[in-house]
């Protein structure tokens, strides 16, 4: 129905249809109001009361303790990449009012190409060091490409850094932290300087909601930005620490770099993310996504469908590899679940695989433009069915 194809694109991405249809009937009448969801005031009490359980529905699946605000805002994952270096540049001058800028360091984990970007972020607005903890393409053939999550003796932290930064899932790359500790390809908690709050940032964009985070409480920033796991683009999705939501004009007067005031944390919390108009169709879709989640059995269940689906497409990748066709473009152990990369072997092969799938009603199958090749994305709203469809697709190329 609706002539809607499967869309395996990397985000925005695959909604689920039933939230899809749900939405269009609150296009017309938002929960009764006689006023459509786009046209009602962000202020009204049915719209707010709609941000207050948008909250409850995160903090509950997420297990957020009462340690972390909800917050939502706009700019998305790039957006972010500013703010949280200009609140935790405040943070941390606050707290050493007589270090300069230029003594301020800050840590960043680059395992791909978002990384990479946040980390230049920060070097455009720090004004001090920017420590990169470890490089992923150092572990690479070449040295050139984002492969694998480096393993653990590798890292370099700072003692005090005003922030450590690492981005759990590289949607471009396709690599992945892994959530067993006892992982090489897991996030080296254990190796994070020691003393106060660790001051750790996390980007959860491409993989927010597909799986419990672990460590959440060691976090001081975790967010993502809506338009992969759970809505359209414009909603980003703040989890912060509360002593990383400061006073930034009081840091500014210390000398710290201005924060414009729809960045700074502190203008959020205070208004309950309401200081000026938010997307307000975007946290609406976003809120239906995040019920029907919890109907179907929250994260636990999520977990163990992603789980599942990327086992799958791993397999018949390897069955593949083994027999010349393609090449997967990531090391064993450091495969996204969210966004699986490879590349198909052979002069005009990947146009063959492309068109071919097109054929059997499969899109976004492309990789980023940056890097090439073929990228399935995996999100929640990607049925096991629809990736069984993909999973014989791929065997019968094979067989070819
Ligand atoms: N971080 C990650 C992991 C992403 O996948 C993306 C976008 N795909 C971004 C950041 C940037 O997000 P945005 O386009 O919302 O600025």
């Amino acid at each position: 129905n609706y002539n809607r194809v499967v869309n395996f694109g990397a985000g925005p991405s695959a909604l689920p249809v039933s939230v899809l249809e749900e939405a269009s009937k609150g296009l017309l009448n938002f929960q009764n109001t006689g006023i459509g969801i786009a046209e009602i005031s962000h202020r009204s009490k049915e719209f707010t009361a709609f941000v207050a359980n948008l909250e409850v529905l995160i903090r509950t699946q997420l297990d957020v303790p009462s340690t972390h605000r909800i917050l939502f805002t706009q700019g998305g994952g790039s957006g972010q990449f500013s703010a949280v270096v200009l609140n935790m540049l405040a943070r941390y001058r606050l707290l050493h009012p007589e270090c300069t800028a230029a003594d301020t360091v800050t840590d960043y984990v680059v395992t791909g190409s978002w990384s990479k970007k946040a980390a230049e972020e920060a070097r455009r607005l720090g004004g001090g060091t920017v420590n990169v903890v470890v490089d992923g393409r150092t572990f690479s053939e070449g040295g050139k490409a984002f492969d694998s999550i480096p393993a653990h003796d590798a890292y370099k932290f700072s003692e005090d850094p005003a922030l450590v930064y690492y981005c759990e899932n590289e949607t471009v790359d396709g690599v992945e932290f892994s959530h067993e500790d006892s992982s090489p390809a897991s996030f080296p908690f254990h190796l994070l300087p020691k003393g106060g709050l660790v001051p750790l940032v996390a980007d959860y964009s491409s993989s927010f909601m597909c799986r419990p985070i672990p460590h959440l409480a060691d976090h001081a920033i975790i967010y993502a930005g809506a338009q992969k796991n759970i809505g359209p683009a414009g909603l980003t999705i703040l989890i912060v620490r509360e002593d990383c939501i400061v006073d930034v004009d009081a840091a500014a007067k210390l000398g710290a770099t201005p924060v414009p005031i729809t960045l700074s944390y502190k203008t959020l919390a205070d208004s309950g993310s309401l200081y000026n108009t938010p997307s307000v169709l975007a946290m609406y879709i976003s809120g239906l996504v995040l019920e029907r989640m919890q109907k179907h059995g929250g994260l636990k269940h999520y977990e163990e469908t992603n789980r599942r689906k990327a086992g799958k497409v791993y397999s018949v990748l390897k069955e593949g590899e083994a027999k010349g066709v393609l090449r997967r473009k990531v090391k064993e152990g450091s495969g996204s679940w969210m966004n699986v990369v490879f590349e198909i072997v052979g002069p005009d092969a990947e146009k063959r695989f492309l068109e071919g799938a097109e054929e059997r009603g499969m899109k976004g199958l492309k990789g980023h433009r940056s890097v090439g090749g073929i990228r399935v994305s995996l999100y929640n709203a990607v049925t096991e069915a629809e990736v069984d469809q993909l999973v014989e697709y791929i065997k019968d190329f094979i067989l070819q």
